[in-house]
């Protein structure tokens, strides 16, 4: 089975990482594809752009032979919609390997505003990691689509390549990137919240405004 995970990942921190390694348990698979998502250049100006946060998941990930990057939204042009990157992934995959994704409650709830949405069961299989404080909406069109296609077991999923939708709880940290650009920007050190080589390589390129206020 393919498994993809993806984000703006901006930056990538221990909570996305630690994520991903508890999926791949859970799902009894010995590699996860973690997808970052290409952020049009007027997003915001405190972020850092696709090639800063592609290169911040290389150095995250490296030797962790169960994380790896696929960079194919960077490499499309404009904004990246998932339905797109699941039908290229299964033209590549063919269409009786099992596929799946894998999405926050708190990015799945607005699952019925994403492009192309209700081609997205027929694509891949779903796994919704719960987030606290991040339930699906009652009477939503994602918590509707969790109750008309859920899968008993991780098993389930590895029988047919799509179509189900599988919910996990697993432990989470509770991080955000939102928290750390935070930090950064207040000149606080973000430190054990993202690996410390992300940590270097943001005070070395001045990411996130570190170099402006910085007391760390
Ligand atoms: P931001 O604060 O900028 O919104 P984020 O930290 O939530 O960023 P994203 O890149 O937006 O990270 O999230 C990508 C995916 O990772 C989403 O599906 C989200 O639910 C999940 N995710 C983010 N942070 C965590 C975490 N601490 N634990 C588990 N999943 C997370």
């Amino acid at each position: 089975m393919h498994v993809i995970y993806g984000g703006t990942f901006d930056p990538i921190h221990h909570g996305h990482l630690r994520l991903a390694l508890e999926v791949c348990d859970a799902l009894s698979v010995a590699t996860i594809d973690l997808v970052p998502c290409h952020i049009p250049p007027h997003r915001g100006d405190t972020g850092a752009d696709s090639q800063q946060r592609l290169d911040l998941l290389q150095l995250a990930i490296a030797g962790e032979p169960a994380l790896r990057v696929d960079d194919r939204e960077l490499r499309r042009a404009g904004a990246s919609y998932t339905a797109d990157t699941l039908r290229q992934l299964r033209e590549e995959l063919g269409p009786d390997e099992p596929l799946a994704m894998v999405v926050g409650t708190d990015a799945f709830a607005a699952f019925d505003r994403w492009r192309e949405w209700q081609a997205i069961p027929e694509l891949a299989h779903i796994v919704v990691v719960r987030r606290s404080g991040a339930d699906l909406p009652s009477g939503s069109e994602a918590q509707k689509l969790v109750k008309s296609r859920r899968a008993d077991d991780h098993q389930a999923l590895h029988e047919q390549p799509c179509g189900l939708v599988l919910e996990l709880d697993p432990p989470l940290l509770d991080i955000s990137a939102t928290g750390i650009r935070q930090r950064i920007a207040d000149g606080r050190s973000p430190r054990y919240l993202t690996p410390d080589s992300v940590w270097h390589s943001i005070r070395a390129q001045g990411l996130y405004g570190v170099c402006t206020r910085s007391k760390v």
